[in-house]
């Protein structure tokens, strides 16, 4: 049996039972890394010596009876915008090529904390815009499911190496979408929690209102083991919410059936905007039935402001993707231009090199929406229909659990396709952004495959109330395994 294979859940249970070391686990994963890597390109960074250290150490507490956390020598990928302490963090990007960050995310302390394991700093799209992965700076991944697809993005690293056994579970960031949609490119599941629930400390942002950590694992359960390792309250986030402080507890108890009396809201929009690909449909309604024949109620609502969601998103987005840009100065910290003769062209040439093509379009578009005289028609307004659209969202969780949706329009699709056409990408972003918009926890889970390539199931949930989310999503695939 080739153990890289399990879930993580299982993974644990063996180094629980001392069936397995946590270096045995550790040196099998690294010997997959090695194997497909090559092909794959899901990391940036690997940490393998320090990672060894770590899994001694793991396997001492264990000799010594003591008490393993959560993760108990699981190896996990992190998205390379997470600030590792001595280990490069690069978020794809060659202004950051070579930064080495002096102290750990909150969710990188907490990994430890819980005994996993940082194996290495998986790939992204340039510091997490876009949908693909081919905007890296260390070159695409490929998606583990078709090595001509990609694997969705921005945080399709970690995707990847989850799909391709490389690791069982990692993090993720999610702005508008890039957990839950490369999720459901490799046939993974990728739950993006609730705005507040994980902190963002050390998580370098791309757009502080919307981005929130996420978790990608093989099935619910990893999701859900993960999840509540890195959660929590953490005073140096001043956007983590005390609601995050529980554990979420689940009774994982075979034999119940979360779905029966669920209300589950179907948003006509999205019906009326669904995919070209009639099979793409016809997934999501196979999984409709699913939840009705287990008993939970569907019923067709409406999100009357949600045409508008991509175009606030992209607004909002930009303008704060164009602040968060300005430290990247050639001063602090990051690349430095090499020749300049005044303070200006030191921005300018540092930022003309380090930056990739769609970095610089976002922060061309946010600083234009932003300017005097445009941000009262522009910014301010995508601000207040922000707010019509999360209190559309708020009308229908009054008396629904959840709302189901697709994770992604479209298939996974072909490098150097739909890169070139900057709104063509925008728009596949239409069913996970609202949810970044309205803060809410949402997630994807694999439905099957159509012409072979993966499809996710959209499970909503509304802010702290990503249990139902949870509970929907182990009763689904309960019921479809
Ligand atoms: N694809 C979306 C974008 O390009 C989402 C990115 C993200 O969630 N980091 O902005």
């Amino acid at each position: 049996m080739d153990i890289t294979s399990l879930k993580a859940w299982e993974m644990k249970e063996k180094i629980l039972n001392k069936e397995i070391s946590s270096r045995e686990l550790l040196e099998a994963h690294i010997k997959k890394i090695e194997e497909v890597e090559p092909e794959i390109n899901a990391f940036i960074t690997l940490n393998k010596e320090e990672a060894l250290k770590e899994a001694e150490r793991i396997d001492e507490k264990i000799k010594n009876n003591e008490e393993l956390g959560l993760l108990a020598g699981l190896p996990i990928g992190i998205k390379d915008n997470i600030a590792t302490k001595n280990l490069r963090t690069t978020c794809a990007s060659k202004i950051l090529e070579n930064f080495i960050p002096p102290y750990n995310a909150t969710v990188i302390e907490k990994i430890k904390a819980n005994d996993g394991i940082v194996i290495g700093k998986t790939n992204l799209d340039e510091f997490a815009m876009g949908g693909s992965t081919e905007t890296s700076y260390f070159g695409p991944t490929k998606n583990p499911i078709n090595k001509n697809m990609v694997p969705g993005g921005s945080s399709g690293g970690s995707a990847a190496a989850v799909g391709a056994n490389e690791v069982p579970l990692a993090l993720g960031t999610d702005t508008g979408g890039s957990v839950r949609q490369p999720a459901s490119f490799c046939g993974v599941v990728g739950l993006k929690p609730t705005y507040g629930m994980i902190s963002r400390y050390g998580v370098i942002p791309m757009a502080n209102t919307l981005d929130q950590v996420g978790v990608f694992g093989r099935d619910v359960k990893d999701a859900l083991l993960m999840l509540n390792a890195v959660t929590g309250y953490d005073m140096k986030d001043s956007t983590s919410s005390k609601k995050s402080d529980l554990p979420i507890s689940i009774d994982l108890n075979e034999r119940i059936n979360y779905l029966e009396g669920m209300t589950v809201a179907i948003p006509k929009e999205y019906i009326e905007l669904g995919p070209s690909n009639k099979e793409v449909q016809a997934q999501f309604d196979n999984a409709l039935k699913v939840f009705e024949n287990s008993g939970a109620k569907i019923e067709i609502v409406s999100l009357p402001h949600l045409e508008y969601a991509l175009e606030t998103y992209y607004i909002i987005m930009s303008c704060e993707v164009s602040s968060n840009m300005s430290r990247y100065d050639g001063i602090r910290f990051g690349h430095r231009a090499e020749e300049y003769n005044t303070l200006d062209e030191l921005y300018k040439n540092t930022r003309t090199e380090g930056f990739g093509e769609e970095v610089k379009r976002r922060i061309m578009v946010g600083t234009y929406a932003l300017s005097k005289g445009l941000a009262e028609e522009s910014y301010k307004k995508a601000l207040k229909v922000r707010t019509l659209i999360k209190q559309d969202f708020d009308r229908v969780f009054a008396n629904h659990d959840i709302i189901l949706s697709l994770a992604s329009p479209i298939l996974p699709y072909e490098f150097n396709s739909v890169i070139n056409d900057p709104i063509e990408m925008y728009k596949a972003d239409l069913y996970t952004v609202p949810v970044n918009l309205a803060g809410l926890c949402s997630m994807s889970v694999p439905m099957g495959t159509v012409d072979g390539l993966p499809v996710g199931l959209q499970i909503i949930g509304d802010r702290f109330k990503d249990a139902n989310v949870i509970k929907a999503g182990l009763g689904y695939e309960r019921a479809v395994l």
